[in-house]
């Protein structure tokens, strides 16, 4: 697979010995009749990221990548033919009561030398990679009013306070007109109630409720009604509403600017990863080299969030012989149940995921795209199991379970507390969080240089033999660090380019 660059010559990769499949490396794919260095010869075109038969494969037997079934000749395959989605029967996922436990456990080592970052501290012990005035919302009904109060706080205010990053008005489509009693109401709440105590708002907290709403603002202050929270209803007119919002904000942006960054050691981070847009590639490049990544991050010390239940769903049996004990374990078959049911409420199933985009880069199923996900878990035992939009408790590895729609993970993966997000693509998403830097790492050199001034990290140059996986890896850790500093921006924070918090409501709306 490492073999120099230089697209003249056909490259594919086979991940593992028992592969009977490949992909196909080079840009815009290659033509019938073209020949590798081992001697395979292509029978038919096969576009890029798209999957070569290594040899002849019978109907039904297996097809294999990554050491594992993605599925079953629909009908005969020929050695050199284009494995197309269609001719891919899936298999069924892997079985919930018969898994084994906590089997496969690493030893992790620390890493020879202390990193650490500079970041905000804040009086829970908790550290920042940002600092941002946060202004919290109950419900929806107040969006419009807050968002007009901001952009005057922006302009106005902002600029005397050098040392605040930013004024971010958390709204969302929550707190009215739902059955805030469900049983799954849990999950859009809680989302709300950790995301205003980001540890990037420094212990300043804003709530702005309007004053007849279900969910109460005093819910996400600690059940307190102190002057953290303003209620609408309690103003007299637009004007007078603005200017009391204003005064609130100016008080705490007063303290935030009082903030210095201090040397923090790197297990005060906790960082989250996450794919979308994803192909062929993804499994070989980007997520490797962001799971290389991870295990250095434990080791470090600092907690790494993996997500994504539907792309984790049909890797589980690899999952759970790295659960650190057998409580963890049945923690993930818990979340991975969950879904099951959540999916066949809704009478969806796993085949929903993935998109045409992935199909178009070559992944035939979510077969296919769980394994190639997983990878950016790295190899390190799994010691906790955080429920949708629950607190990160536990240092080292931990999968937080979310949807893999990206704006619903990140928007989770915020309120679980993250400081800051890997998210690998390659198909290509301008995707970015305002609370918390997003690092983008395309899977692929010809996305990179199509979207020079988006993607911060090109992990494509491990297909074309250009770097090793552990070099990217590195390259990622080291970004983590200089990122969480503030000494170096993201494309995304540099342009300003931020998705909508997205949050997660499995409960009825009414
Ligand atoms: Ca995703």
């Amino acid at each position: 697979m490492a073999i120099k660059a230089n697209l003249e010559i056909p490259l594919f990769i086979k991940v593992n010995q028992a592969d009977n499949t490949a992909i196909i490396v080079n840009a815009g794919g290659l033509k019938e009749g073209i020949e590798f260095s081992c001697g395979l010869i292509l029978t038919e075109f096969i576009p890029q990221g798209h999957k070569v038969a290594l040899a002849d494969i019978d109907t039904g037997e297996d097809i294999v990548r990554y050491g594992e079934v993605i599925g079953y000749a629909q009908s005969p395959i020929k050695k050199g033919a284009w494995i197309r989605e269609a001719l891919v029967v899936m298999p069924t996922p892997p079985n919930l009561d018969s898994l084994s436990m906590s089997t496969n456990v690493a030893i992790v080592s620390p890493l020879e030398k202390e990193y650490t970052f500079l970041g905000y501290r804040n009086s829970d012990g908790s550290a920042g990679t940002k600092n941002i005035l946060g202004i919290s919302t109950s419900v929806q009904c107040v969006a419009g009013v807050l968002d007009f109060a901001v952009k005057k706080i922006k302009q106005e205010l902002l600029p005397s306070f050098p040392n605040v990053d930013d004024v971010i008005a958390l709204t969302h489509n929550y707190g009215c007109g739902v059955a805030i009693n469900a049983p799954d109401a849990v999950i859009p709440i809680r989302t709300i109630q950790n995301l205003a105590k980001h540890p990037n708002f420094g212990g300043e907290v804003m709530i702005i409720g309007l004053g007849c709403e279900k969910l109460v603002p005093q819910r996400l202050n600690d059940g307190k009604d102190d002057g953290n929270i303003l209620s609408l209803q309690d103003e007299n007119g637009f004007v007078n509403m603005i200017q009391s919002i204003v005064a609130m904000a100016k008080e705490r942006l007063q303290n935030l600017n009082e903030r210095q960054r201090e040397v923090c050691p790197v297990s005060d981070l906790v960082i989250g990863v996450q794919c979308g847009g994803s192909d062929a590639f993804s499994g070989v490049t980007a997520n490797p080299a962001v799971g290389y990544a991870a295990d250095l991050l434990v080791s470090a010390g600092a907690t790494v969030l993996f997500s994504e239940v539907t792309e984790v769903r049909d890797a589980i049996h690899l999952l759970t012989p790295r659960a650190a004990t057998e409580e963890v374990g049945q923690a993930l078959i818990r979340e991975m149940k969950w879904y099951d049911d959540y999916l066949s409420r809704g009478e969806a199933d796993r085949s929903a995921n993935p998109s045409p985009g992935n199909k178009r880069g070559g992944l035939s199923n979510v077969v296919e795209k769980s394994l190639g996900s997983i990878v950016k878990s790295g190899t390190s035992p799994i010691v906790d199991v955080l429920a949708p939009g629950e607190k990160a408790r536990k240092k080292g590895l931990v999968f937080a379970a979310t949807p893999a729609s990206d704006f619903v993970c990140g928007t989770l993966q915020l309120a679980s507390g993250i400081h800051l997000q890997v998210f690998t693509t390659g198909r290509g998403t301008p995707y970015g969080l305002s609370i918390a830097p997003v690092i983008k790492v395309s899977t692929r050199n010809a996305l990179q240089e199509q979207w020079h001034d988006l993607i911060d990290i090109n992990a494509g140059k491990i297909a074309t033999g250009e770097a090793t996986i552990e070099d990217v890896g590195w390259e990622i850790f080291n970004d983590i660090l200089e990122v969480a500093s503030g000494t170096k921006k993201t494309w995304a924070d540099k342009w300003g380019i931020h998705n909508d918090l997205a949050l997660f409501n499995p409960s009825p709306v009414t």
